[in-house]
Protein backbone atom coordinates (compact mmCIF):
# COMPACT_ATOMS: atom_id res chain seq x y z
CA UNK A 1 0.00 0.00 0.00
CA UNK A 2 2.68 2.52 1.35
CA UNK A 3 4.55 1.61 -1.68
CA UNK A 4 1.58 2.43 -4.05
CA UNK A 5 1.17 5.56 -2.66
CA UNK A 6 4.69 6.64 -3.20
CA UNK A 7 4.44 5.16 -6.73
CA UNK A 8 1.51 7.46 -7.61
CA UNK A 9 3.40 10.92 -5.33
CA UNK A 10 6.33 9.80 -7.27
CA UNK A 11 4.34 9.95 -10.92
CA UNK A 12 2.89 13.17 -10.08
CA UNK A 13 6.21 15.03 -9.29
CA UNK A 14 7.86 12.74 -11.96
CA UNK A 15 5.95 12.27 -14.85
CA UNK A 16 6.98 8.94 -16.78
CA UNK A 17 8.38 8.96 -19.99
CA UNK A 18 7.21 7.32 -23.36
CA UNK A 19 9.17 4.15 -23.67
CA UNK A 20 8.84 4.61 -27.60
CA UNK A 21 9.62 8.68 -27.97
CA UNK A 22 10.89 9.55 -24.93
CA UNK A 23 8.40 11.93 -24.45
CA UNK A 24 6.36 12.70 -21.26
CA UNK A 25 3.76 10.06 -20.91
CA UNK A 26 0.51 12.20 -20.62
CA UNK A 27 -1.98 9.05 -20.40
CA UNK A 28 -0.50 7.01 -17.68
CA UNK A 29 -3.69 7.36 -15.77
CA UNK A 30 -6.27 7.45 -18.73
CA UNK A 31 -5.37 3.52 -20.14
CA UNK A 32 -7.18 1.39 -17.91
CA UNK A 33 -7.80 -1.43 -20.96
CA UNK A 34 -4.12 -1.80 -21.13
CA UNK A 35 -3.72 -2.31 -17.59
CA UNK A 36 -6.10 -4.44 -17.24
CA UNK A 37 -5.14 -6.39 -20.29
CA UNK A 38 -1.64 -6.47 -19.07
CA UNK A 39 -2.43 -7.81 -15.45
CA UNK A 40 -4.19 -10.72 -16.97
CA UNK A 41 -1.63 -12.02 -19.31
CA UNK A 42 1.79 -11.10 -16.90
CA UNK A 43 -0.60 -10.81 -13.56
CA UNK A 44 1.57 -7.46 -12.55
CA UNK A 45 1.21 -3.86 -13.25
CA UNK A 46 1.97 -2.71 -16.86
CA UNK A 47 5.80 -2.57 -17.37
CA UNK A 48 5.79 -0.27 -20.24
CA UNK A 49 4.77 3.78 -20.56
CA UNK A 50 3.44 5.45 -23.27
CA UNK A 51 2.09 9.05 -24.79
CA UNK A 52 -1.02 9.51 -26.33
CA UNK A 53 0.52 10.70 -29.63
CA UNK A 54 2.43 7.00 -29.74
CA UNK A 55 -0.53 5.11 -28.76
CA UNK A 56 -2.49 6.51 -31.55
CA UNK A 57 0.35 6.19 -33.77
CA UNK A 58 -0.35 2.21 -33.44
CA UNK A 59 -3.04 1.88 -36.22
CA UNK A 60 -4.77 -1.13 -36.91
CA UNK A 61 -5.65 -1.14 -40.70
CA UNK A 62 -9.50 -2.01 -41.48
CA UNK A 63 -10.48 -5.80 -41.29
CA UNK A 64 -10.09 -5.99 -45.09
CA UNK A 65 -6.87 -5.02 -45.24
CA UNK A 66 -4.87 -7.17 -42.76
CA UNK A 67 -4.50 -10.45 -45.36
CA UNK A 68 -1.10 -10.77 -47.44
CA UNK A 69 0.72 -13.17 -49.45
CA UNK A 70 3.53 -14.16 -46.97
CA UNK A 71 6.01 -13.83 -49.76
CA UNK A 72 6.54 -10.23 -51.42
CA UNK A 73 7.94 -12.02 -54.32
CA UNK A 74 6.28 -15.26 -55.01
CA UNK A 75 8.27 -17.39 -57.53
CA UNK A 76 5.62 -19.77 -59.91
CA UNK A 77 7.86 -22.94 -58.85
CA UNK A 78 7.93 -22.40 -55.06
CA UNK A 79 4.76 -24.90 -53.91
CA UNK A 80 4.91 -22.55 -50.81
CA UNK A 81 4.27 -19.72 -52.88
CA UNK A 82 0.50 -19.45 -51.83
CA UNK A 83 1.18 -19.15 -48.32
CA UNK A 84 -1.27 -16.30 -46.12
CA UNK A 85 0.53 -13.68 -44.11
CA UNK A 86 -2.06 -12.04 -41.73
CA UNK A 87 -0.52 -8.59 -40.61
CA UNK A 88 -2.72 -6.17 -39.04
CA UNK A 89 -0.92 -2.87 -38.12
CA UNK A 90 -0.17 0.02 -40.17
CA UNK A 91 3.40 0.10 -40.51
CA UNK A 92 3.19 3.93 -39.07
CA UNK A 93 6.02 6.60 -37.84
CA UNK A 94 5.68 5.12 -35.00
CA UNK A 95 5.61 1.51 -35.37
CA UNK A 96 9.34 2.03 -37.12
CA UNK A 97 10.84 3.89 -34.65
CA UNK A 98 9.32 1.44 -31.71
CA UNK A 99 10.30 -2.07 -33.44
CA UNK A 100 14.12 -1.00 -33.59
CA UNK A 101 14.05 0.05 -29.66
CA UNK A 102 12.55 -3.38 -29.13
CA UNK A 103 15.97 -4.93 -30.85
CA UNK A 104 18.63 -2.87 -30.64
CA UNK A 105 18.06 -1.06 -27.04
CA UNK A 106 16.49 -4.03 -25.45
CA UNK A 107 13.38 -2.67 -24.73
CA UNK A 108 11.37 -5.84 -23.90
CA UNK A 109 8.08 -4.46 -22.80
CA UNK A 110 7.39 -3.02 -26.19
CA UNK A 111 7.32 -6.00 -27.83
CA UNK A 112 4.62 -7.20 -24.57
CA UNK A 113 2.50 -4.06 -25.58
CA UNK A 114 2.76 -5.02 -29.18
CA UNK A 115 1.83 -8.30 -28.20
CA UNK A 116 -1.45 -7.66 -26.68
CA UNK A 117 -2.51 -5.04 -29.18
CA UNK A 118 -1.95 -8.22 -31.70
CA UNK A 119 -3.72 -10.31 -28.97
CA UNK A 120 -7.01 -8.35 -29.19
CA UNK A 121 -6.86 -7.71 -32.76
CA UNK A 122 -6.32 -12.12 -33.68
CA UNK A 123 -9.54 -12.89 -30.46
CA UNK A 124 -12.01 -10.26 -32.33
CA UNK A 125 -10.68 -11.75 -35.76
CA UNK A 126 -12.07 -15.13 -34.51
CA UNK A 127 -8.82 -16.38 -36.01
CA UNK A 128 -8.27 -19.93 -34.01
CA UNK A 129 -5.78 -22.48 -34.18
CA UNK A 130 -3.93 -25.56 -31.89
CA UNK A 131 -0.60 -24.23 -31.35
CA UNK A 132 1.14 -20.69 -31.53
CA UNK A 133 5.26 -20.61 -32.81
CA UNK A 134 7.31 -17.63 -32.42
CA UNK A 135 9.84 -17.47 -35.12
CA UNK A 136 13.27 -18.17 -32.96
CA UNK A 137 15.90 -16.31 -32.40
CA UNK A 138 19.70 -18.04 -33.06
CA UNK A 139 21.01 -18.58 -29.17
CA UNK A 140 23.73 -16.50 -30.25
CA UNK A 141 20.77 -13.73 -30.62
CA UNK A 142 18.71 -14.67 -27.71
CA UNK A 143 22.12 -14.52 -24.96
CA UNK A 144 23.03 -11.30 -26.75
CA UNK A 145 19.23 -9.99 -26.37
CA UNK A 146 17.88 -11.40 -23.27
CA UNK A 147 14.90 -12.44 -24.92
CA UNK A 148 13.38 -13.44 -28.01
CA UNK A 149 10.92 -10.24 -29.16
CA UNK A 150 8.91 -12.12 -31.41
CA UNK A 151 7.87 -14.97 -28.03
CA UNK A 152 7.07 -11.47 -26.39
CA UNK A 153 4.69 -10.73 -28.70
CA UNK A 154 3.31 -14.06 -28.87
CA UNK A 155 3.29 -15.31 -25.31
CA UNK A 156 -0.11 -12.13 -24.98
CA UNK A 157 -1.98 -13.45 -27.90
CA UNK A 158 -1.33 -17.33 -26.12
CA UNK A 159 -3.01 -15.91 -23.25
CA UNK A 160 -5.55 -13.57 -24.94
CA UNK A 161 -6.67 -15.91 -27.06
CA UNK A 162 -6.12 -18.80 -25.12
CA UNK A 163 -4.13 -21.16 -27.79
CA UNK A 164 -1.35 -23.03 -25.93
CA UNK A 165 2.18 -21.58 -26.98
CA UNK A 166 4.98 -23.88 -28.10
CA UNK A 167 8.36 -21.37 -27.76
CA UNK A 168 10.58 -24.34 -28.29
CA UNK A 169 9.13 -26.62 -31.04
CA UNK A 170 11.45 -24.67 -33.53
CA UNK A 171 14.91 -23.59 -33.54
CA UNK A 172 17.47 -22.07 -35.37
CA UNK A 173 20.22 -24.55 -36.76
CA UNK A 174 22.42 -21.73 -37.46
CA UNK A 175 22.87 -17.70 -36.94
CA UNK A 176 21.39 -16.48 -39.70
CA UNK A 177 22.39 -12.95 -39.28
CA UNK A 178 20.15 -10.23 -39.97
CA UNK A 179 17.95 -10.69 -42.22
CA UNK A 180 17.56 -6.53 -42.48
CA UNK A 181 22.03 -6.95 -43.34
CA UNK A 182 21.04 -8.24 -46.36
CA UNK A 183 19.53 -5.71 -50.06
CA UNK A 184 19.07 -8.30 -52.43
CA UNK A 185 15.66 -10.20 -51.65
CA UNK A 186 17.35 -13.60 -53.72
CA UNK A 187 20.25 -13.93 -51.24
CA UNK A 188 17.61 -13.06 -48.36
CA UNK A 189 15.88 -16.40 -49.47
CA UNK A 190 19.41 -18.50 -49.90
CA UNK A 191 20.32 -17.07 -46.27
CA UNK A 192 17.37 -18.41 -44.61
CA UNK A 193 17.08 -21.71 -46.66
CA UNK A 194 17.40 -24.64 -43.63
CA UNK A 195 17.97 -22.59 -41.26
CA UNK A 196 14.97 -24.04 -39.01
CA UNK A 197 14.35 -26.80 -37.73
CA UNK A 198 11.15 -28.64 -35.38
CA UNK A 199 12.25 -29.80 -31.47
CA UNK A 200 12.22 -33.81 -31.65
CA UNK A 201 10.56 -33.24 -28.29
CA UNK A 202 7.24 -31.97 -30.51
CA UNK A 203 4.92 -33.98 -32.38
CA UNK A 204 3.07 -31.72 -34.37
CA UNK A 205 0.88 -33.53 -37.02
CA UNK A 206 -2.38 -32.30 -37.62
CA UNK A 207 -2.38 -29.32 -35.32
CA UNK A 208 -3.19 -25.80 -36.96
CA UNK A 209 -0.29 -23.45 -36.08
CA UNK A 210 -0.21 -19.94 -35.64
CA UNK A 211 3.30 -18.52 -36.90
CA UNK A 212 4.26 -15.43 -34.83
CA UNK A 213 7.41 -13.04 -35.91
CA UNK A 214 7.30 -9.04 -35.14
CA UNK A 215 7.53 -7.64 -38.44
CA UNK A 216 7.53 -9.60 -42.36
CA UNK A 217 9.47 -7.56 -45.24
CA UNK A 218 9.97 -10.43 -47.98
CA UNK A 219 8.42 -13.37 -45.69
CA UNK A 220 11.65 -15.93 -46.16
CA UNK A 221 12.00 -16.28 -42.31
CA UNK A 222 8.33 -17.12 -42.25
CA UNK A 223 8.39 -18.91 -45.56
CA UNK A 224 11.38 -20.96 -44.05
CA UNK A 225 9.99 -21.72 -40.64
CA UNK A 226 6.51 -22.76 -42.42
CA UNK A 227 7.98 -25.29 -44.80
CA UNK A 228 9.33 -26.48 -41.82
CA UNK A 229 6.34 -26.74 -40.30
CA UNK A 230 4.73 -28.71 -42.77
CA UNK A 231 7.38 -30.70 -43.51
CA UNK A 232 6.49 -32.62 -39.75
CA UNK A 233 3.05 -32.74 -40.35
CA UNK A 234 1.49 -29.36 -39.80
CA UNK A 235 -1.79 -29.28 -40.75
CA UNK A 236 -2.34 -25.79 -41.82
CA UNK A 237 -0.10 -23.02 -40.78
CA UNK A 238 -0.69 -19.00 -40.47
CA UNK A 239 1.80 -16.69 -40.87
CA UNK A 240 1.32 -13.36 -38.61
CA UNK A 241 3.57 -11.01 -38.04
CA UNK A 242 2.28 -7.36 -36.37
CA UNK A 243 3.25 -5.09 -38.87
CA UNK A 244 5.63 -4.45 -42.02
CA UNK A 245 5.55 -2.31 -45.13
CA UNK A 246 3.82 -4.16 -47.67
CA UNK A 247 1.81 -4.55 -50.81
CA UNK A 248 -2.26 -5.45 -49.64
CA UNK A 249 -3.72 -8.86 -50.95
CA UNK A 250 -7.14 -10.02 -49.74
CA UNK A 251 -7.33 -13.71 -48.78
CA UNK A 252 -9.74 -15.86 -47.24
CA UNK A 253 -9.08 -15.74 -43.47
CA UNK A 254 -7.14 -18.69 -41.74
ZN1 LIG B 1 5.53 8.60 -27.13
Amino acid sequence: MRTMIMKEAASFLIPYRCDICNGYSDIEKSTGYLDSLYRRVYSGERGFHICSRCLLGIVPKSCDKRWFTCLSNPLDEDEYNDLTLFMPFEYSGVVDKALPRVKFDNRREIARLFGILLGEIIRQEGITADLIVPVPLSEQRFRERGFNQAEEIAYPVSVICSIPMGNNALFRTRNTGRQSDIRDTAMRAVNMSGAFEVSSEWDITGLRILLIDDVATTGNTLRECAVELYGNGAADVLCCAFSGNRQLKNDEPF
